[in-house]
């Protein structure tokens, strides 16, 4: 028992240490961010996209472009420059190869854990908004198959629910047993330098600047504080979102009086994926993806520009001028150059400063015309796109490990271990325990034995001691008055029977002392 004791004490300050490492009753959860990716530096990826001709360039037989059999470079006709790039879209390319092409790629990507941005950069008219939504009516027409890259991703994201889960369960080098996602989405537009958010109803354009504040967060990457981000379950909820914020967005137009053109489109899509892996283990991750109508990069005309415009046209050609100018820096500082980018220069490069040589799979898709008329400013896009081509970056997708329940589970292995342990010892002292009682009793057996056997001697040695006594105290006239015994034969037992009858007080008492005497020896 005292081995017990010391036992059961021992064990119960170590399940009281455990406890003690584990924060067990104040448990708090554990979560740790980890980085799960291969680090590797990959150049932003880009295409061209032709727009079709129209009927008065069809008119004017105007086709200036002539693109390689490989799809992979195209030549001007004016200067026969040869410009090379990951794919050019030539102009018969229609909705559902862009979508499949440049879309699915990348939404893998983002339904993976990476962060992944698509810019449309190139002059107004070339087909942008063309590329990114697609006419505005075939958000309200589901037969309508004109669709841009965001109805199609969002298609893609909800009606092919299993298909996403099984990419984001393969994107986990662990074995994924339950997978939980939600999606929500956010939609602004900057214009002269502010940020409007279109998902807002109540929008206070006056007030946009103190209220929608972009932010850095080491984890997060950046984001808009206050900005509306809304949580999206279906394609239809999602694409209704869509077409509040055009209104949003007209509505604003007319009320600041300007042309969306000059503003730039951020749709962003969040993605929060929660897994568990083996051990109960939850893996949770989130990424986003951007998807960006530039405003048209042609150069603005300052002719007959008055007061508000000119400073209207200064900042479109500023922020999409600080596009070129960090682009420009993040390629110097790949090639240790500089040290400096100007993203805190623009909100748009700001903003999106993970896109650009950071945290994200970045594709940007150049839409030019494929009109002489429009020559230079398509040179002067291909020339951007090219450029852009150089840029390096880091995506990187973080998770964060939940291990609580892994924790948990290894106390309960623990516990369980030491309760074994511990019904073991009981076993161990109850066999203990009853051998123990055997080897007495089998002592007692053996002493019982020894005692009756020793008393039996005593008695008689007694009884032998009495009868020699009483042999010797025999008077006479009892030896006569029972001669008539004598006749018979008789035992030495009927003898000492007879002999009793001549027993004194005296003798009583030296014979109790003796009985005494040997009980006090059996005890
Ligand atoms: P941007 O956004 O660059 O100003 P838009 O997307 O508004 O240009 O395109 C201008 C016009 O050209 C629109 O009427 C659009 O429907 C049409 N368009 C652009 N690209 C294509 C294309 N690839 N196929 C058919 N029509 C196109």
């Amino acid at each position: 028992i005292l081995n017990f004791k010391n036992y059961y004490k021992k064990m119960s300050s170590s399940v009281q240490s455990s406890q003690n490492q584990t924060n067990i009753p104040n448990q708090k959860v554990n979560t740790t961010s980890q980085i799960n990716n291969n680090n590797e530096e990959e150049n932003i990826t880009c295409y061209v996209r032709c727009r079709p001709l129209n009927s008065r360039e069809i008119e004017l037989n105007a086709n200036c472009i002539e693109i390689s059999k490989d799809k992979k470079s195209i030549t001007l006709k004016n200067n026969e420059h040869n410009y090379t790039y990951d794919k050019i879209f030539p102009a018969e390319t229609d909705q559902k190869i862009i979508f499949e092409e440049i879309g699915l790629p990348l939404v893998k990507k983002f339904l993976s854990g990476y962060n992944s941005t698509i810019f449309a950069y190139g002059q107004t008219g070339t087909g942008k908004t063309h590329t990114i939504i697609g006419p505005l009516e075939s958000l309200f027409d589901d037969k309508n198959e004109n669709f841009g890259l965001i109805p199609n991703i969002l298609n893609f994201l909800f009606e092919q629910k299993e298909e996403a889960k099984k990419i984001i369960k393969e994107s986990s080098k662990e074995k994924v047993e339950k997978i939980d996602y939600n999606l929500s989405c956010s939609c602004i537009e900057i214009y002269n330098e502010q940020l409007i958010d279109l998902l807002n109803n109540n929008n206070q354009f006056d007030k946009a600047d103190e209220i929608l504040k972009i932010r850095e967060d080491p984890k997060k990457g950046m984001y808009i504080e206050n900005l509306t981000e809304q949580e999206i379950n279906s394609a239809k909820k999602a694409k209704e979102l869509l077409i509040s914020g055009f209104k949003n967005r007209h509505v604003a137009s007319t009320s600041m009086n300007r042309e969306s053109s000059r503003s730039h489109l951020i749709y962003t899509l969040f993605l929060s994926t929660e897994f568990e892996i083996g051990d109960g283990v939850i893996v949770m991750r989130s990424s986003r993806m951007h998807l960006v109508d530039l405003a048209g990069s042609e150069r603005q005309k300052y002719t007959n520009t008055q007061g508000q415009r000119i400073k209207e046209a200064g900042n479109i050609n500023k922020s999409l001028s600080i596009l070129g100018n960090v682009i420009n820096a993040v390629i110097e500082l790949n090639e240790g150059k500089t040290k400096f980018v100007p993203f805190r220069d623009s909100k748009l490069t700001y903003y999106l400063k993970d896109s650009i040589g950071g945290n994200s799979k970045t594709v940007i898709i150049g839409n030019i015309s494929q009109s002489y008329i429009q020559i230079s400013e398509t040179q002067s896009t291909l020339n951007f796109i090219q450029r852009a081509k150089m840029i390096k970056n880091k995506a990187k997708i973080i998770e964060n490990v939940n291990d609580i329940v892994k924790m948990l589970q290894n106390e309960i292995k623990n516990l369980k271990q030491i309760n074994e342990d511990l019904n073991k010892k009981i076993d161990e002292l109850i066999k203990e325990n009853d051998e123990q009682k055997k080897t007495m009793e089998n002592m007692n057996k053996k002493n019982k034995n020894i005692y009756s056997k020793k008393n039996k001697d005593l008695e008689d040695k007694i009884r032998q001691e009495l009868v020699t006594e009483f042999k010797k105290k025999k008077p006479s006239n009892i030896s006569e008055r029972n001669s008539h015994y004598h006749s018979r034969d008789i035992s030495q037992e009927g003898e000492n029977q007879n002999y009793s009858n001549l027993v004194t007080k005296n003798d009583i008492k030296q014979l109790f002392e003796k009985i005494n005497h040997v009980l006090s020896f059996e005890e």
